[in-house]
């Protein structure tokens, strides 16, 4: 019995051990160490899509190019090791909650046959995640509050097509370098930032509150996904919320991004306060033209009435960037929603 408790605190040590695993600013350094003189070149800088970012440390094309680049791939050949091992942990804790959650419904079931029958899924959860029986298809059953998560037709992230090209008003950013703190929330990385950063569209006054990451991109564009996508989350006085999407594809290093990277807390739901500022005008593209339509939050509880901004130009990041986001998220988007006949119109 003590031996199986003492296996079981390992256990626990160990995927605790994984989940906290410091975002390591030393993999460049030693990729570069033992890059072989042959190093794997990187493939060509076309569409990254998310399909493509799970073989492209695998492909060996013939031609050596920058070296940078080359270390970057071998980072990330380097970590996929680990990224195995976290998920493999992953789906182990996930097999596990499975399995309690099968037997609390067998006891919900008996319940109910002897009470009344409506009250099974009648939950009031906050755990959700993006797999299994707290994923994305059962977060509008896990609690009351989020029943728009299954049941609205404003939903989002979306597939964009056929948008409307019209003579779209620019959005009108007014960002400044502000002080920012950084949380690792258990389902993303989310940047807070201090107040003074506005957006001004269609005569609205948005004030930017926080952004964070997604991999891959939640929103497609004519069905083709991105690496990652920052969403820039503002709100009006009264309330409402727009959020701007910045896709993110493989490339040049993003200074930013390495910014927050570097200051990552090293336990979930701590929140490091750094003494520098962040300039969020370096995270936008150049060309400021856009989709815009109207959806919903990404997450629980999926609240309506979004006002959703897609920037058309990516941003790039390194390989090494990006291979350090997915350490801690191999996987927080969530799936595509019916568009439900929602006009979508783009800066012509
Ligand atoms: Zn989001």
């Amino acid at each position: 019995m003590r031996t199986l408790f003492a296996l079981l605190a390992g256990a626990f040590f160990m995927s605790n051990a994984l989940a906290v695993d410091p975002p390591a600013s030393a993999s460049p350094a030693k990729a570069a160490a033992s890059a072989p003189k042959n190093a794997t070149p990187p493939k060509s800088a076309g569409p990254a899509s998310a399909a493509a970012s799970a073989t492209s440390a695998a492909s060996a094309p013939t031609v050596s190019p920058a070296v940078l680049k080359g270390r970057e791939e071998i980072a990330e050949v380097d970590l996929s090791a680990k990224i195995a091992a976290r998920l493999a942990a992953l789906r182990a804790q996930q097999a596990e909650r499975a399995a309690q959650a099968a037997q609390a419904k067998k006891v919900a079931k008996r319940k109910a046959a002897t009470t009344a029958p409506a009250a099974v899924m009648h939950h009031h959860g906050t755990h959700w995640s993006y797999e299994g029986e707290f994923g994305p298809r059962n977060w509008g059953k896990i609690n009351p509050e989020w029943v728009k998560c299954s049941t609205g037709t404003r939903q989002s992230p979306i597939d964009i097509r056929d948008g409307m090209k019209v003579d779209l008003e620019q959005i009108n950013f007014d960002y400044r370098p502000s002080g920012f703190n950084v949380t690792d929330n258990g389902h993303t990385i989310q940047v807070g930032i201090s107040g003074g950063n506005f957006i001004t569209i269609m005569g609205r006054t948005y004030e930017l509150m926080q952004f964070h990451f997604h991999r891959p991109s939640e929103e497609r564009i004519n069905g083709r996904g991105f690496e990652m996508v920052a969403h820039l989350v503002h709100k009006d006085s009264e309330g409402k919320l727009a959020v701007v999407a910045v896709l993110i594809e493989r490339g040049k290093p993003q200074s930013l991004i390495q910014t927050i990277w570097n200051n990552l807390p090293l336990e979930k739901n701590e929140t490091n306060s750094p003494p520098t500022v962040l300039d969020m005008n370096d995270l936008l593209p150049t060309r400021r033209d856009y989709f815009t339509y109207m959806g919903s939050l990404t997450t629980p509880p999926c609240n309506e009435g979004v006002l959703w901004m897609v920037m058309k130009e990516p941003v790039q990041a390194s390989g090494a960037q990006l291979a350090l986001f997915s350490r801690l998220y191999p996987m927080n988007a969530r799936p595509i929603q019916a568009n439900s006949g929602r006009v979508i119109k783009e800066s012509n």
